[in-house]
């Protein structure tokens, strides 16, 4: 809790500097680091050092810098509207700091914050929104972390958005005060310009903010169907993050974590809605029906589903429902889980001389006399990851070993790929049939088939042969999504 008497020693502000000139005194990194900052701003920099380092010369010749070379006068300072001490040596920043203060202009010295008239923050720079993040001086460690984490959450468009913004406060002044204008601009920065904008649309950004302001509709709903990647909550994407904690209502799959999920907002109401294998909680047609209302009702939706939405994940069907609709929706990549059993297992997917191809079948589509596209290029050379593959692990080794596959080709299977509590299996295609008894793997399986899994790294894995023949039925979570 914040103490009630915590109070500030240092008030943030924002300074016109526009055209104005700000002075830097030293040649050094830290002379450079302070250039950078201020750099980021129309300030015209003078930078006074009679010798400066390789990196800063560049930048002043890449930015147009004005370079004082000599040696630092009082007079150097004069007209300015910031002065840095940045030269390193404490004698002459606190001539500096004493000079600048005589001519009344504030002044920064580095590191002395006893001779400073102010802090220079940690900056999220998203023009003209400027993120400013201070900490007395304190702990420029504690600032850059908070600087990273803010500016994950913030999308890189959040300037473009913010300047069609101003070019519409003078049509919004004409909406009702209150209310009105409220939910225009709410309307406005979470809804069809924002998105707009962020899909670098300006002109569609610009016509659907027209539309808000002579429109007495509610806001039209939007639906991203995004991928929440494996399981580990750090292979989520920035834009999976962001929309999650923007969405009102979170749909999601049996198979994304708890912990996931939970990256939204504590009140966005959550649905799950399966599926698990044998236990649907939801049929497809009532997935599409719910996002298609909830679309109706102007809700912003994440549908999060594990991996990514583009691979067994349904998504055909949804967006094809969405489109009927005329609900707008969008697609956000994840990481499937194809690649998180590749990287657990330090296998290279492609293999020079060995593999060039990669397949991604689900191996359900072997019943028939004729042998699928996929197992031919399975025989050709091509790496073959299997999702779903569980149940069906003996009629793939079968099948392919049949059609003239070695029953010695190298075989890996990951179970909760990406997560801490992930198990590796490694052997070859004739060990693969006895996945589909063992009882001792319930979380979802990746299998992967093909000569460039002999490149794996085998060290923390276990041989699939050891379980070999066990009665037991599987509880699988295999999440049929195919
Ligand atoms: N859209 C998802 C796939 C959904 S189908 C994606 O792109 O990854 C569900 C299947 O994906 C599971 O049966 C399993 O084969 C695989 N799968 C999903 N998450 C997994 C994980 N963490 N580890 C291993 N396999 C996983």
């Amino acid at each position: 809790m914040p103490q009630a008497n915590a109070k500030l020693n240092a008030f943030p502000v924002f300074m016109r500097v526009e055209g104005e000139a700000v002075a830097i005194v030293g040649g050094g990194e830290a002379a450079l680091a302070k250039a950078r900052l201020v750099g980021q701003s129309s300030a015209v920099l003078r930078i006074i050092a009679q010798t400066a380092e390789a990196e800063l010369l560049s930048f002043i010749a890449a930015t147009g810098a004005v370079h004082v070379a000599a040696a630092y006068e009082a007079a150097h300072l004069e007209g300015a509207a910031m002065v840095f001490a940045a030269s390193g040596d404490e004698a002459l920043d606190r001539r500096v700091a004493e000079d600048a203060r005589r001519l009344c202009i504030p002044v920064n010295a580095v590191d002395r914050p006893e001779l400073c008239d102010f802090f220079t923050p940690a900056l999220v720079n998203r023009a003209p929104v400027a993120i400013a993040i201070g900490t007395e001086g304190a702990g420029p460690v504690l600032a850059q972390m908070l600087r990273g984490r803010i500016d994950r959450m913030l999308s890189p468009s959040l300037g473009a958005l913010a300047t069609l913004a101003a070019s519409f406060r003078g049509a919004a002044e004409r909406l009702p005060k209150g209310t009105g204008r409220r939910r225009f601009w709410r309307d406005f920065f979470a809804g069809a310009p924002a998105r707009a904008v962020e899909a670098g649309e300006f002109a569609r950004a610009h016509d659907a903010a027209v539309e808000l302001l002579v429109s007495d509709a509610p806001a039209s709903g939007h639906i991203a169907l995004v991928g929440a990647g494996p399981g580990a909550e750090d292979l989520l994407t920035l834009r999976a993050h962001r929309l999650l904690m923007e969405a009102d209502v979170i749909v999601h799959d049996a198979l994304v974590p708890e912990a996931i999920v939970a990256m939204g907002r504590r009140d966005a109401e959550r649905l799950p809605v399966g599926k698990r294998k044998r236990c649907h909680s939801k049929s497809q047609e009532e997935i599409n029906a719910l996002l298609v209302e909830l679309g109706r009702e102007g809700k912003r939706v994440v549908r999060l589903k594990s991996g990514d939405p583009l691979v067994f994940g349904r998504a055909g069907e949804e967006m094809a429902a969405l489109r009927d609709a005329g609900i707008a929706y969008e697609v956000v990549p994840g990481v499937t889980a194809a690649f998180a059993a590749a990287a657990d297992f330090e296998l290279p997917l492609t293999l020079r001389g060995v593999s060039s191809s990669l397949v991604f079948t689900t191996g359900h589509d072997l019943k028939g006399n004729s042998l699928p596209d996929w197992a031919k290029l399975a025989i050709s050379g091509a790496t073959v990851a299997v999702y779903m593959g569980r149940s069906v692990a003996a009629e793939v080794a079968g099948r392919l070993i049949e059609a003239g596959l070695s029953p010695d080709t190298a075989v890996a299977v990951v179970e909760n790929a990406s997560l801490g509590n992930r198990r590796r299996f490694h052997g070859t295609l004739a060990d693969l049939p006895s996945l589909e008894a063992r009882a001792d793997l319930a979380g979802p399986v990746m299998t992967i088939i093909g000569d460039a899994v002999a490149g794996a790294n085998f060290e923390r894995s276990e041989p699939l042969a050891a379980h070999r023949h066990e009665d037991t039925a599987s509880a699988t979570a295999e999440g049929v999504e195919q």
